[in-house]
């Protein structure tokens, strides 16, 4: 399977990455992921869900193979998006370095493109790595309603100068939408349609993926 989807990859020569707790996917992160595709014109995106992610230790999580069948039913319709078991199948917590470094390995021949949200970027000089990851890497920044990235990308660039040809920042429309809203509404029995694909809005209450958490 996993070898499937490297094989697929493996034609093309720009390599997008989400990647993501995905608990559950939703239309932020197809929106940020797709735009990334078209205007930097990468021939795949690899949404790989996170195992145990190292910040978010205090929510419960939804189990992993869970979440990377979600992404799957997400994906399904756009023949550029594969989904990745990388982070899933690693013991212990997942580091973006770690998953990058082994992405360069399988694909040494592509250039790499992290996708990520304003927020995150905003932490991305507490990750392990960083300055690893800026030198071997692509960052794509997506904006994201209530995180402005400017200011902060302004101090990195003193830090790492080298960094101002590898991070880029990209306008995608507003989408207050977070997984962290959508289990709020589930809490409080409030709809969460449109704000994700249907079919995974079916599989989250068919499997009450969500329910007494
Ligand atoms: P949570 O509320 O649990 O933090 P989330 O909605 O932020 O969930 P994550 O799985 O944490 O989802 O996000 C994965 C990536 O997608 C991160 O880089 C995040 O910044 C980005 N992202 C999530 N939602 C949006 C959105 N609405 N617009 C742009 N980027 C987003
Ligand atoms: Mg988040």
């Amino acid at each position: 399977m996993e070898d499937r989807v490297h094989a697929a990859i493996s034609d093309g020569s720009r390599l997008g990455i989400m990647g993501g707790t995905f608990d559950p996917i939703h239309y932020g992160h197809l929106v940020a992921a797709e735009t990334a595709r078209t205007e930097f014109r990468l021939d795949n995106v690899l949404f790989i869900p996170t195992g145990i992610p190292p910040h978010k230790v205090s929510r419960h999580i939804a189990d992993a193979e869970l979440r990377y069948t979600m992404v799957e039913l997400a994906i399904k319709d756009n023949a550029n998006f594969k989904v990745s078991r990388i982070e899933i199948k690693r013991q212990g917590p997942s580091y973006t370095s770690v998953t990058l470094r082994e992405l360069h390995h399988i694909f040494p021949e592509q250039e790499l493109f992290f996708i990520t949200g304003a927020d995150a970027l905003k932490d991305i000089l507490t990750w392990r790595d960083a300055d690893e990851i800026i030198r071997t890497t692509n960052i794509i920044g997506a904006t994201r309603p209530g995180y402005d990235a400017s200011g902060f990308l302004e101090e990195l660039y003193v830090r790492f100068p080298f960094a101002q040809s590898k991070i880029f920042q990209m306008e995608i429309p507003a989408l207050a939408i977070s997984s962290t809203d959508i289990h709020f509404r589930l809490e409080n029995n409030k709809s969460i349609r449109y704000l994700l694909p249907e079919e995974v809005r079916s599989f989250i209450m068919n499997n009450n993926i969500y329910r007494d958490k």
